[in-house]
């Protein structure tokens, strides 16, 4: 980033916030995380773009308009489940998976939160990679010791609902500060703001980020609700309004952390689980990449290709190294179209 950028932006706009999102100093990231995530970005690009030199949207880092569906992201889900089922699939939640079953080195199936045990042919796992490590049996002991090196980032969410209708006309700010630990403020006003309908209220959600054993990811809620009161009112971002209620929402392994050195550890996992026959490993978290929707969708699009098609697609190399990943898809209401 210093490079692209100069070290001065990179005070400004870019250490602070990444070193409260993964919680290390960015002398300890990895720079896979700026590679996904800024990708071919330069400071001429951005200036161009400032100045609309380039044309709209030229640069994904800099788009000023996306699409986005309009009772939320839920709505992709919803229909993907309706169209599952309109083929004759079958979708059961709430059914926590304990083990995946194996015999020698292929899966077959799955063991349920319940004991119950179901036969497959193939497995698709998208839950946590390291928890998909505890759910196997007959693991080496060295791959154990990398999988407990590999950490997750988890997200406090607290939602202030603010006495006004007109706050600011962002959708979301990144917060920079060093005096304040929030890290992102999203207006869900400014998403979709039909949604609203008579509503002359405002819904903000501020993100606190934190690992699993720091106090904070216990702390109670009314603390918390707090302190984000407090950080809100210190931004000026409401004015004089009121926060007139509050809620925290936990949610763990959001991120997965790429602290230096994470990949010596992530590859032999990454090589003991493509040896497991019939079983594919998805997903932001399963296969702990740093994905949007996007590329989590694609992963499972390219899953389902490998079992019904029998292609040989590398699970692995989605989203992983810009410079050779020339696909790019966006989100439709049915999954994904190639952009
Ligand atoms: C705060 C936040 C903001 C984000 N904002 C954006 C954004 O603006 N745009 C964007 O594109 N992406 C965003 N993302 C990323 C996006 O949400 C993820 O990339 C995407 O949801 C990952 O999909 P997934 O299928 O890998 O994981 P998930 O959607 O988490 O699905 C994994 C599923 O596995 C299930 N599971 C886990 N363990 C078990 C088990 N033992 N048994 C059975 N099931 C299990 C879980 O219940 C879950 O349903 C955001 C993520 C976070 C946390």
């Amino acid at each position: 980033m210093t490079g692209r950028f100069g070290k001065r932006l990179f005070e400004i706009f870019f250490r602070t916030y990444s070193e409260k999102l993964w919680g290390i100093p960015c002398s300890e990231l990895d720079a896979d995380f700026a590679a996904q995530r800024i990708k071919k970005l330069s400071l001429l690009e951005v200036i161009k773009s400032f100045v609309k030199l380039t044309k709209k949207n030229e640069h994904k880092t800099l788009v000023d308009q996306f699409a986005y569906p309009l009772k939320g992201t839920g709505m992709v889900y919803e229909n993907m489940r309706d169209k599952i089922r309109e083929n004759g699939g079958k979708i059961h939640l709430s059914n926590p998976v304990k083990r995946v079953l194996r015999k020698a080195s292929t899966a077959t199936g799955i063991e349920l939160e319940n004991g119950e045990v179901k036969n497959f042919d193939e497995v698709v796992s998208s839950m946590p990679l390291t928890l998909l490590m505890k759910r196997l049996d007959n693991v080496p002991q060295s791959i154990r010791d990398n999988v407990a090196k590999l950490r997750y980032r988890n997200t406090v969410i607290v939602y202030l609902r603010i006495d006004a209708a007109d706050l600011f006309p962002d959708n979301w700010l990144y917060i920079h500060s060093e005096n304040l630990s929030v890290g992102r403020i999203t207006n869900f006003r400014n998403w979709v703001p039909e949604l609203y309908g008579e509503d002359d209220k405002t819904i903000l959600a501020l993100e606190y980020w934190c690992y699993e054993d720091d106090d904070f990811w216990s702390l109670e809620d009314a603390k918390i609700i707090d302190l984000a009161k407090k950080e809100i009112a210190s931004t000026r971002l409401i004015g004089s309004s009121e926060v007139l209620d509050g809620k925290v929402v936990r949610l763990p392994r959001c991120y997965p952390v790429y602290s230096k050195g994470y990949k010596e550890n992530l590859k032999p996992v990454e090589g003991f689980l493509t040896d497991i026959e019939s079983l594919s490993v998805i997903g932001r978290y399963g296969a702990f990449k740093y994905n949007n929707q996007d590329h989590s969708i694609l992963m499972g699009m390219r899953a389902a290709e490998n079992i019904a098609e029998g292609k040989s697609h590398d699970l692995w190399e989605i989203n992983t190294d810009y410079d050779n990943y020339q696909e790019s898809y966006i989100i439709t209401r049915t999954g994904l179209e190639k952009a």
